[in-house]
C-alpha cells in the first residue's frame, strides 16, 4: 500500500494546543508552519458553547494564531448534518451561541412550537424550564440530537457538567437516546472533511484521547497521531485495541513533519512508535 503524501491536517484543540487557557509549548510553532506551508487545516472541538470567532480570540489570547475559518466545533458539524438531513428545518436548543448561530447560519428557525429536533449543546445556563421544555418536545415527538457525548469537562474551579450529563436526564425521562454527532462519532471528521473538500487519505488527525480523537479519526480513515499532553497517558495506549499511526510527547513533536513527505525522515509514517518506544525521540 502506499500511502498518499499528507496535504490535510485535523487537530483538536484541548489538551493538544492549550490546557484551558494555557498554550502547550509548540502549539504556536505548529499553527505557524501550518500556515506557511500552504496545507490545508482545521483546529477542532467538542465543545460547543462557542463560535469559531470566540474561540479564535480565545487562542489568540492564549498567542494561538488561528483563522476563525479554521475551526470545526461539534456545532458547526451538527447544523451541517441537520441541515443536510432536513435542510430549512425547526429545532428547539438548549445551548449558547456556538450552537445557535450555528444553526441559524445553516437557515434554522428556532421555535419551541413542534420542531423538528430538540438539539441539546453544552451550556453554562441550564435551567430547569428549558430541560422541561425539551423533554416534552422529545416525548411528543421530536427527534432528540446532541452536539458531543461528553459527561463531564474541566474548569479551573474543578470538574463541571457536560452535554452528556444533561442528555443522560432527557433520556432518564423520557425514554429516548440522542444521536451525537461530535467525537468519538466520526461524523464530526467527515464533515470536516467535506468543509474543506479534502480526502481522508491525505488527512491526518492529531488528538490526546485514544478513545475520541484516535478512534474516530481511525473510523474515518485517516492518519492519527496521539499526544500524550492531556487525557491518555502513554502507558495506556496500548491497552486499546487499536493503535494511533504514531505516538509523539507533545504537539511540538509534530512541528517538523508539517511539509514532510510522508515517508520522510521527520514524516507522519517515519517509523511505528507505539507507545513502547515514547519518550526516545
Ligand atoms: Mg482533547
Amino acid at each position: 500500500m502506499t500511502l498518499r503524501p499528507v496535504e490535510t491536517w485535523l487537530t483538536d484543540m484541548d489538551g493538544v494546543l492549550v490546557h484551558e487557557e494555557v498554550p502547550i509549548p509548540g502549539a504556536t510553532e505548529f499553527i505557524d508552519a501550518l500556515k506557511e506551508s500552504g496545507l490545508q487545516f482545521l483546529v477542532l472541538t467538542n465543545n460547543s458553547i462557542y463560535t469559531p470567532r470566540d474561540l479564535r480570540a480565545r487562542l489568540l489570547g492564549s498567542g494561538i494564531d488561528v483563522p476563525e475559518t479554521a475551526i470545526w466545533t461539534s456545532a458547526l458539524a451538527t447544523a451541517q448534518f441537520l441541515a443536510d438531513q432536513r435542510p430549512h428545518g425547526t429545532a428547539y436548543v438548549v445551548g449558547e451561541a456556538g450552537l445557535t448561530t450555528a444553526l441559524h447560519d445553516v437557515g434554522y428557525v428556532m421555535t419551541d412550537r413542534d420542531p423538528d429536533y430538540v438539539v441539546l449543546g453544552e451550556t453554562r445556563t441550564y435551567s430547569f424550564e428549558a430541560i422541561t421544555r425539551a423533554i416534552r418536545l422529545v416525548d411528543a415527538g421530536a427527534r432528540f440530537i446532541a452536539t458531543n457525548p461528553d459527561p463531564s469537562g474541566p474548569s479551573q474551579q474543578g470538574m463541571l457538567p457536560a452535554t452528556g450529563a444533561v442528555a443522560a436526564l432527557i433520556t432518564a425521562a423520557t425514554g429516548r437516546t440522542p444521536y451525537y454527532v461530535g467525537k468519538p462519532n466520526p461524523l464530526m471528521m467527515r464533515s470536516a472533511l467535506n468543509r474543506l473538500d479534502a480526502h481522508s487519505e491525505s488527512t491526518v488527525m492529531v488528538g490526546d484521547r485514544m478513545d475520541t480523537d484516535i478512534v474516530s479519526g481511525l473510523e474515518a480513515g485517516l492518519r492519527t497521531v496521539l499526544v500524550t499532553t492531556g487525557s491518555t497517558r502513554p502507558e495506556d495506549v496500548e491497552r486499546f485495541p487499536y493503535r494511533p499511526t504514531r505516538v509523539v510527547d507533545s504537539i511540538a513533536d509534530l512541528v517538523a513533519m508539517v511539509g514532510s513527505p510522508a515517508r520522510g525522515e521527520h514524516g507522519i509514517d517515519a517509523g511505528h512508535d507505539s507507545g513502547e518506544g515514547h519518550g526516545e525521540g
